[in-house]
């Protein structure tokens, strides 16, 4: 059974000119800002990296490491609420600052979405559907959890994995031994391999005045784990989206939480969601709705934690995203002369490295098969 604090947060409105305090300088701190600053807010952005993306369009910058005491003490200072952009924020310093900051997500939610023993625990304690999962500390508990899940599996460190990083897919027992490599470095949780039809993932938010809403079904495609291609609405029954969004729903409230979440999820061939993950902030899956949404979800983010009312999200026209990565820059320079109708969103990060995400492209469309054909033919994405 998942502990938790129960914290009764009061209600607190944060108004135009005030100062929202961004823990993070990426991209999606960058597009919060973006935001905030379209809603007449001032922004104050907390990174290490003096040009990080977030920090090109803030007001200011505290150039500071994330568990900088001092530095976030600072940010707390100055900020009039504050956010956080990614999940790997030190816990630790935030809990201590909590009482002396306006931090309306609270800590609890990053405690459990930190974790994926925690976070999946959750979950299966909310009813909802999940891979079976065991906690494996060491290699005599992996052989273990391998016998009651079964081959294939997958084992997953506890904490810090991103896009696929520090994961091993685990066939059969010749795999047990890069397995144990990974278990040799971290804790970690031995998930069931679980034969989906596809993967999808819902945004979801709420205020603390409890208001809910609730972006549209994306359906996502991978390419070797990083999200490749969102396309919106998701190809799958009018019932199962929604029963993702009832699922997305039923987590906001359960996490009583405040701000945007990232639901991802996974159809099963058995015709079930399967919740695979959570992101406790904007998600790369929602970047399409900044065009194809009345509200995007980083709008929506700032009015929830702004204590602003959340309205009703509509989808204005069905659209795909494509994430731009370092080893597509080049290509995408030359794109953008030959499609006017595409939105192309660059982040301003100075080293294109591989696999890095750089930027993305959004295409509203009335025939989206067309439009997945058009990508393909651009060749950008062929590698
Ligand atoms: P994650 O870091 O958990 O999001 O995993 C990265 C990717 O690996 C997912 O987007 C899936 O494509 C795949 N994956 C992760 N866990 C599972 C699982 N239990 N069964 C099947 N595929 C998985």
């Amino acid at each position: 059974m998942i502990k938790r604090k129960k914290v009764v947060k009061i209600l607190k409105y944060i108004k135009q000119g005030q100062t929202i305090g961004i823990i993070g300088g990426g991209q999606l701190g960058q597009m919060l800002a973006l935001d905030a600053k379209e809603n007449g807010m001032k922004v104050l952005v907390l990174d290490p990296n003096p040009t990080c993306s977030a920090g090109q369009v803030a007001d200011a910058q505290i150039v500071a490491a994330y568990d900088d005491f001092a530095a976030l003490q600072q940010l707390a200072k100055q900020a009039d609420v504050v956010t956080y952009e990614f999940e790997n924020v030190d816990l630790a310093a935030l809990e201590k600052l909590e009482k002396t900051i306006w931090l309306p997500q609270g800590t609890e939610l990053l405690k459990i979405t930190k974790n994926r023993l925690t976070e999946k625990t959750f979950l299966k304690e909310q009813g909802l559907d999940v891979v079976d999962f065991c906690e494996v500390n060491d290699e005599q508990e992996l052989k273990q959890a391998v016998k009651k899940i079964g081959y294939p599996c997958i084992l997953k460190t506890c904490e810090g994995g991103y896009d696929g990083k520090s994961q091993v897919n685990i066939n059969d027992s010749a795999d047990l031994n890069e397995a144990g490599k990974l278990l040799r470095q971290r804790k970690c949780i031995l998930e069931g391999w679980l034969d989906f039809s596809l993967e999808c993932s819902v945004m979801v938010a709420r205020n603390l005045a409890g208001e809910i809403t609730v972006f549209p079904v994306s359906e996502n495609i991978h390419r070797n784990h990083i999200l490749h291609l969102s396309i919106v609405p998701a190809r799958i029954a009018e019932n199962l989206q929604q029963v993702a969004k009832q699922a997305a729903v039923k987590i906001a409230k359960s996490l009583d939480l405040c701000g945007v979440l990232g639901v991802e999820m996974f159809v099963g061939k058995d015709g079930r969601v399967y919740i695979n993950e959570l992101a406790p902030r904007p998600h790369n899956s929602g970047h399409y709705s900044i065009e194809a949404c009345d509200f995007s979800q980083f709008a929506i983010h700032n009015r929830a934690i702004c204590g602003w009312p959340l309205p009703q999200i509509t989808l204005l026209k069905p659209v795909v995203m494509v994430n731009v990565l370092g080893q597509h820059v080049c290509a995408i320079k030359k794109l953008i002369q030959t499609k006017p109708s595409w939105h192309f969103h660059d982040y301003g990060k100075d080293q294109a490295l591989l696999d890095r995400k750089m930027g993305h492209v959004t295409i509203l469309t009335d025939d989206l098969d067309k439009t997945l054909v058009e990508i393909e033919e651009t060749k950008v994405w062929s590698d």
